[in-house]
């Protein structure tokens, strides 16, 4: 492991000159990771230089050999999937499994950008005798992509496979929190046949965000965070002229009615809720029961026992958002609700130093409370009760997010209902973590995202691409009698 971990300019691993630095330490246990060099703004031109070196070689190189450094960056990834899945583990604090699980998520849109050949032929029409018109889709220079810390390889590969396979080059500024596991996609690249400059990483914070959207020489950027940071640096990036979609956090309301299965449902909610430490925005963080289901909530609650932080559920990602979930639950106590089972005092023998919250579920008495607002990004789920599909529809509806909703039950009509009166993104039926399927895009609504269109599938070309409309027309002149 690096003492000091770096950059990644150009096919090498470079660190800033004189860099400010911070401690990364494992949620698992709170050891040393190494110390990250923040990259300060004046660092920053010379990377936008190598990715704008790289681009003109690879903007030309034609697609169906872009994609080729693909196809082997999957095989590749494949073959180092536990290596890869116990570096995520190590830095994000989610069990291995899971860490193995969002990489092969991620592989995903690689496999659909290995088929772009495919997907981005533009069209032609002869639009009047003898006159065509054809679109054909350009990359647009240096772009750039901006991620969270809880899926260190997942959310940039949502963006980086389409953005280079469009014949873009790419600079990823990963979350400070987990800036190990985007230098080993880089070298993966580079084994893959990757030219040098094509794919970049800068390590470093707000300052490091703020020179990239500022950069004249970055033309797009997409960014995956939470949503007060999704909406400044989206606002941030418009100004400065560039390209934007940013995806913000969530509060994703389940919904259960009385005839959905029982067992079904309580596995379901609790791994939606649980999974990852509640630290997914596609997690269950509302669940509201209509008439009486008593009887699901005590299955749920049965269920969320079984699971043991540090054995079947993760880490949080630090002591400060481990606090911060805490005083949630804090809040809601004092608030009169009803914990039904409660993760505040958990101990992880062996991983004293680490971060752990067990799974907490409180019943609520009405829907005022904080917590039935905020994203709390914990493995807490609120409970409450309403008479009627309308009324939870109603509370869901009025959220400010809308990333995922999801309804539990046996009856098409009421599921088919749901989906059409749900206020998110991606609906799940029976389904608590309802992350489409690749062509299928990720996106949310409302303040889970702020720009146009979805971040991966043929929006996610979109984004990465600008078309130019041509319109031609020739005439064969008398003296071309090599034609006849
Ligand atoms: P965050 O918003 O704190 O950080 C995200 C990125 O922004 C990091 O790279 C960070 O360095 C940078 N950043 C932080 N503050 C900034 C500022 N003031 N100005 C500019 N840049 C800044 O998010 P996080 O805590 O790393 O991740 C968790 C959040 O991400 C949750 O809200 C979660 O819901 C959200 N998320 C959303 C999706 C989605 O698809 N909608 C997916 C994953 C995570």
């Amino acid at each position: 492991m690096p003492d000091l971990i770096p950059n990644y300019v150009h096919g090498q691993t470079r660190s800033p000159a004189s860099p400010t630095t911070l401690d990364v330490t494992s949620p698992i246990d709170g050891s040393s990771l190494g110390q990250l060099a923040l990259t300060p703004p004046s660092e920053l031109d010379p990377v936008v230089a190598a990715a704008r070196g790289a681009f003109t070689s690879w903007s030309r190189t034609s697609v169906k050999e872009r994609v080729q450094v693909l196809f082997k960056f999957k095989q590749l990834v494949e073959q180092n999937l536990h290596e890869l899945g116990d570096l995520v583990s190590r830095e994000n604090g989610k069990l291995p499994a899971e860490a193995r699980a969002g990489i092969e998520k991620g592989l995903e849109v690689v496999e659909y950008a290995c088929a772009l050949p495919q997907l981005i032929p533009g069209e032609l029409l002869e639009v009047s005798s003898g006159v065509d018109c054809y679109t054909r889709r350009y990359p647009l220079g240096v772009v750039a992509g901006i991620t969270p810390f809880n899926f260190p390889a997942m959310v940039p590969m949502w963006m980086f496979p389409l953005a280079i396979a469009c014949g873009n080059t790419f600079i990823l500024k990963p979350s400070e929190q987990v800036p190990l596991t985007p230098l080993r996609l880089a070298e993966l690249l580079k084994e893959s046949g990757l030219p040098d400059g094509v794919f970049n990483v800068v390590q470093g914070d707000r300052t490091t965000v703020e020179a990239i959207l500022d950069h004249p020489g970055i033309a797009a950027a997409a960014f995956v965070g939470s949503t007060p940071v999704a909406k400044l640096v989206y606002e941030r990036g418009i100004r400065a002229g560039k390209r934007m979609l940013t995806l913000g956090g969530a509060k994703n309301h389940l919904v259960v009615v009385p005839d959905a299965d029982v067992e079904v449902t309580a596995r379901n909610v609790v791994s939606s809720f649980t999974g990852c430490a509640g630290q997914r925005c596609m997690a269950a963080s509302v669940l509201i029961t209509v008439g009486d289901c008593g009887h699901i909530i005590d299955a749920i609650v049965a269920h969320a026992q079984k699971i043991r932080p540090g054995h079947e559920m993760g880490a949080i990602i630090s002591a400060k958002a481990r606090d911060r979930i805490i005083s949630y639950i804090d809040l809601a106590e004092k608030e009169g609700a009803t914990l039904r089972t409660d993760g505040r005092r958990v101990t992880v023998p062996g991983k004293e130093h680490g971060t752990y919250v067990g799974p907490t579920v409180i019943e609520h008495k009405d829907h005022s409370s904080k917590c039935l607002q905020d994203e709390i990004f914990g493995p807490v789920i609120s409970v409450i009760n309403v008479k009627t599909l309308d009324e939870a529809l109603a509370i869901e509806n009025a959220s400010p997010y809308g990333n995922a909703a999801s309804i539990y039950t046996t009856s098409g009509a009421v599921a088919r209902y749901f989906e059409q009166h749900a206020n998110a993104g991606m609906i799940g039926i029976n389904i608590g973590v309802p992350v489409p399927r690749e062509p299928f895009a990720f996106g949310g609504w409302n303040d889970s995202k702020f720009g146009v269109g979805d971040i991966t599938g043929k929006d996610g070309i979109a984004f990465w691409t600008k078309s130019k409309k041509v319109t031609e027309k020739w005439t064969a002149g008398a003296a071309r009698n090599w034609m006849a």
